[in-house]
């Protein structure tokens, strides 16, 4: 499936410097900043600079250089938070089963307490 970037996404339009980012990370190819809705004390979106709609359109789409600029800027997320000891999550939703909020693929960096089963029923 070829996916279709809605440049108006409102990651698209942090990345354009339309709206404010309170920024964790930036680097050549990915731009890593806190989720205005924290959902833990520690909570970040890493996203890619370049128009991919989610993981599986980077995953197949995404240059070397942009997928090793992003791997590592995760890495690096980590180690500012401090995460490696206690641990995190890390989340990327997709789509509608995903329940995908904003078209622009991100990953939630999710840490700081005790964040119970990946999955609840139902
Ligand atoms: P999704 O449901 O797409 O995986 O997650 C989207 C995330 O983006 C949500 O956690 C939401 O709180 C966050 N978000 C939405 N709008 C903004 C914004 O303008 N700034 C920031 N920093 N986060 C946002």
């Amino acid at each position: 499936m070829a996916y279709t970037y809605d440049d108006q996404n409102i990651f698209a339009k942090i990345l354009r410097g339309e709206i404010p980012n309170d920024t964790v990370l930036e680097t050549d190819h990915s731009l890593a900043f806190n989720d205005i809705r924290p959902q833990a004390p520690i909570h970040v979106l890493v996203i890619p600079k370049g128009a991919y709609v989610n993981y599986d359109d980077f995953a197949r789409n995404a240059s070397d250089a942009e997928i090793l600029d992003f791997t590592r800027a995760i890495g690096e997320v980590c180690k500012i938070k401090g995460v490696e000891t206690d641990g995190f999550r890390a989340i990327s939703n997709a789509g509608q089963h995903g329940v995908q909020e904003v078209p622009h693929l991100h990953i939630h960096i999710l840490g700081g307490r005790p964040l119970g089963r990946m999955l609840q029923q139902g």
